[in-house]
């Protein structure tokens, strides 16, 4: 996945947290025995999370259980309106909070009381509401709102696409801002209730299940629902609005399989279908290596020829941009985005600097498919792609540990970081490797990881100090030195059958 926005957000972002953050400190009250102590008034919550990239993304003061998203959505006009509902526990007292989002606000209640609200930031919304908040507190926001998302915009940037035949709110890390208001940062989880009405005959699609089937509406309307149950972080809820063909199955394991392929696709329709049909099976394959699979469904979105150009592991259901398919059929993708399942969406990162923990391991996952399809061993993939960056390409100059907010998805996030987990493995021998990825997934199932526990989860499986490794392969500038290249200097190593693929899909991917 790939980001654009520019460095201009962040410069908003420090004014912003600047602002917000000056509450007022307690008062000092005397006590009857005369000695002073500390009353806190409620204080406003943060702007953010303090993520170390995007310091205003999220927010502090409460933490989401569940959304309950309602929306209407018209594709000739792009616009959408509807009622977001909220339920919330606050974890402080709370004067004031504040979500992530972006279109024009009619209204906000507090457990039932109107508040007030107003904007801040690049996309700030704070609500003061009309009583205080107590730590604990059960909170149930609901916001009526109303917007155009292709042109609502934070500098010159929308997160949103507007196509031909409808939308997709599919981004990352920015998507949710523009049509739903959230706690937008992995580390606030909660479960989906997405429902959306459109004209009839234009199709909806989102994460999870049906719980029920598309509902006629009056004015020649329907009315499609979709829930996930499983805890998701805000940037992986999406919504595919368009003409789509809809094909729906039970895979073995008996979980419901939802794929749909955007009518546009024409003669990609095919290599669409030989590739997303394949899900169930490289799902299965993956449960073996990486444990169970999270969730309560699977899929794949298909999205339409003037759509996004990338992919993004949307929970339970990857979307894919048409490029994928223009050589023919490409697995190594739908094995990329679908790994992701675990490594990002079940186990998300708790600072989008750990961002290797997403991109390293799904692009590593291609290298064992590959392997798996005896298109190339790991280690002719690890040889090939390690000559195929020269010693003095800007590429060994970024840390996949550490790349910085305006290169998270960096060629380096994904080659190097699959390159290290290859080295890692090496280091460890395959039996501690393959323990060490399920025991990964397992502890920190439907939560958050940090680089830092990762290298000590694989210390404690391996017995082995793996500082220097992790210290050269994710934190340190310039090519690592590594005995199986330096043995094939003299001769270049030959081209594993699946680069192509896997070329193909990191130029989309990577950015
Ligand atoms: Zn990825």
């Amino acid at each position: 996945m790939r980001r654009v926005l520019t460095a201009a957000t962040a410069a908003l972002t420090l004014t912003t947290a600047g602002t917000m953050l000056t509450g007022g400190p307690g008062q000092a009250a005397p006590t009857a025995w005369g000695r002073p102590t500390v009353t806190l008034a409620p204080q406003p919550g943060a702007p953010g999370l303090g993520d170390s990239y995007f310091p205003d993304y999220g927010n502090g003061g409460y933490d989401v259980s569940h959304y309950d998203v309602r929306l209407r959505y018209d594709p000739a006009t792009d616009r959408l309106s509807g009622t977001t509902t909220i339920l919330a526990t606050a974890t402080e007292d709370l004067s004031r909070f504040n979500l992530d989002f972006l279109l024009d606000v009619e209204s906000v209640r507090v457990n039932g009381w109107a508040a007030s609200s107003s904007t801040a930031g690049a996309h700030e919304l704070v609500v003061t509401p009309a009583r205080t908040v107590t730590r604990g507190q059960q909170l149930t926001i609901v916001v009526r709102y109303d917007g155009i998302p292709s042109e609502t915009l934070v500098g010159d940037y929308t997160g949103w696409t507007r196509t031909d035949d409808g939308a997709l709110a599919v981004n990352e890390p920015e998507s949710a801002w523009w049509w739903f208001p959230s706690n937008d940062h992995p580390l606030d989880k909660a479960t989906f209730d997405v429902s959306v009405s459109v004209p009839t005959g234009v199709e909806v699609i989102s994460n999870g299940v049906q719980p029920r089937p598309p509902l006629a509406e009056a004015g020649n309307r329907t009315r499609w629902s979709w829930r996930t149950t499983s805890p998701t972080a805000t940037y992986l809820a999406f919504m595919a609005i368009g003409q789509y063909d809809i094909v729906t199955d039970t895979t073995p394991s008996g979980q419901p399989v939802v794929n749909a392929y955007s009518t546009s696709l024409g003669a990609l329709g095919p290599a669409a279908r030989a590739s997303i049909e394949r899900t169930a099976e490289i799902v299965d394959w993956e449960s073996g290596i990486f444990g169970p699979y999270p969730f309560e469904a699977q899929g794949g979105v298909a999205g339409p020829v003037d759509g996004i150009s990338f992919a993004l592991e949307t929970q339970t259901r990857p979307v894919y941009g048409p490029g994928f398919w223009r050589r023919g059929a490409n697995t190594y993708v739908v094995v990329h985005e679908n790994a992701h399942q675990w490594f990002g969406d079940s186990v998300s990162v708790a600072d989008w600097r750990n961002i290797w923990l997403n991109e390293g391991f799904a692009s590593y996952a291609e290298w064992l498919w590959s392997e798996e399809q005896g298109e190339g061993t790991a280690q002719e993939v690890f040889d090939f792609t390690y000559a195929s960056y020269p010693a003095d390409s800007g590429f060994w100059q970024v840390l996949p540990g550490d790349p910085g907010a305006d290169r998270v998805f960096d060629d380096a996030v994904y080659d190097r970081g699959a390159m290290t987990l290859h080295q890692l493995r090496l280091a460890v021998g395959d039996d501690a490797f393959f323990e060490i990825l399920p025991a990964w997934t397992a502890e920190h199932r439907y939560g958050n990881g940090t680089i830092e526990q990762f290298q000590a989860l694989a210390e404690r499986i391996s017995g082995l100090d793996l500082d220097e490794l992790f210290t050269t392969w994710l934190f340190t500038a310039g090519r690592p030195d590594v005995a199986s290249a330096a043995r094939k200097a003299a001769s270049p190593p030959a081209e594993p059958k699946s680069w192509a693929k896997i070329r193909e899909a990191h130029r989309l991917l990577e950015h």
